[in-house]
C-alpha cells in the first residue's frame, strides 16, 4: 500500500491538471519538441494594448531543439482561468497530439 500512497502524493503535489503542455515542431529540421508549462509560473499578466480581448495571461517562450539552431518563439495568450485564447508560433509549427 505504501508505493501506492507515495504516488498519489507525488500528483496531488505536482498539480499535473494545471499543467500545459504542447508538443511544436521545428521549421528547419522537423525536430518535435515537448514543452510543459506551469502557469503559475511560466505565465505573465498582459498589459499590451495589442493583446486579444479577455486575454489575461501571456506566454512568451524561446524553443531550442537538440539537431540545430533554430529558435522558435511562442506567444499565446490566456484567460483568467488559463483557457487558450490564442497561440503563435515563429520558424516551427504545433503539433496537433494525433499528427
Ligand atoms: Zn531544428
Amino acid at each position: 500500500m505504501k508505493p501506492f500512497k507515495t504516488i498519489s502524493n507525488l500528483f496531488k503535489n505536482s498539480r499535473d491538471s494545471d499543467i500545459l503542455s504542447y508538443e511544436i515542431k521545428c521549421a528547419k529540421c522537423g525536430e518535435k519538441i515537448k514543452i510543459r508549462i506551469n502557469p503559475k509560473t511560466d505565465l505573465s499578466r498582459v498589459f499590451e494594448e495589442s493583446a486579444p480581448e479577455s486575454a489575461s495571461y501571456v506566454l512568451k517562450k524561446e524553443a531550442l531543439g537538440n539537431n540545430c539552431q533554430n529558435i522558435m518563439n511562442i506567444t499565446c495568450y490566456y484567460d483568467l482561468s488559463y483557457g487558450e485564447i490564442s497561440r503563435e508560433i515563429s520558424s516551427g509549427k504545433f503539433v496537433d497530439k494525433d499528427d
